[in-house]
């Protein structure tokens, strides 16, 4: 049985690639995942096309590609870059769609260990809550020693 998909996937990725100039988006002509980022099939699998595109023009990278523009279906190489899943936090923080506040009160970083949820739904800082509790510990010590 003949694919339905012919040629290269290189071939296949530039039919999906609309014409447009150099510094703007290449908007994904083709099939989009759930993520907005363009997809293509090569061989068994299905990669996605804007890092399909990064490794066609700047070679193989293990790294995330990210797009510069924030525009998912982007497959323009002039608006990849390599980077990491921490890069891409810090765009979205950059870009308002992540809770505002990194930080607690006293400082501590909202990171996945650090950061719990409480009953009511709310962040707090793990750092400062076992802090809270250790003193509350130690004042109740001390009332027993004293009295
Ligand atoms: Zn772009
Ligand atoms: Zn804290």
């Amino acid at each position: 049985m003949k694919s339905k998909f012919r040629g290269t996937p290189e071939e296949r990725f530039w039919r999906k690639v609309p014409k447009a100039a150099t510094d703007q988006c290449w908007e994904w002509d083709g099939r989009r995942d759930k993520d907005g980022y363009g997809t293509l099939r090569v061989g068994p699998t299905q990669v996605r096309a804007h890092r399909f595109s990064y490794e066609l023009h700047h070679g193989p990278t293990e790294l995330l590609v990210r797009h510069r523009c924030n525009n998912p279906p982007c497959v323009n190489p002039a608006h990849l870059v390599p980077g990491t899943h921490e890069d891409n936090m810090a765009d979205r923080k950059a870009a308002g769609n992540y809770p505002a506040k990194t930080h607690c009160k006293l400082g501590h970083p909202y990171t996945k260990d650090n950061t719990s949820i409480s009953h009511d739904g709310r962040r707090y800082c793990r750092t400062c809550r076992a802090r809270r509790s250790r003193e509350q510990r130690e004042r109740r010590a001390r009332i027993r020693t004293a009295s």
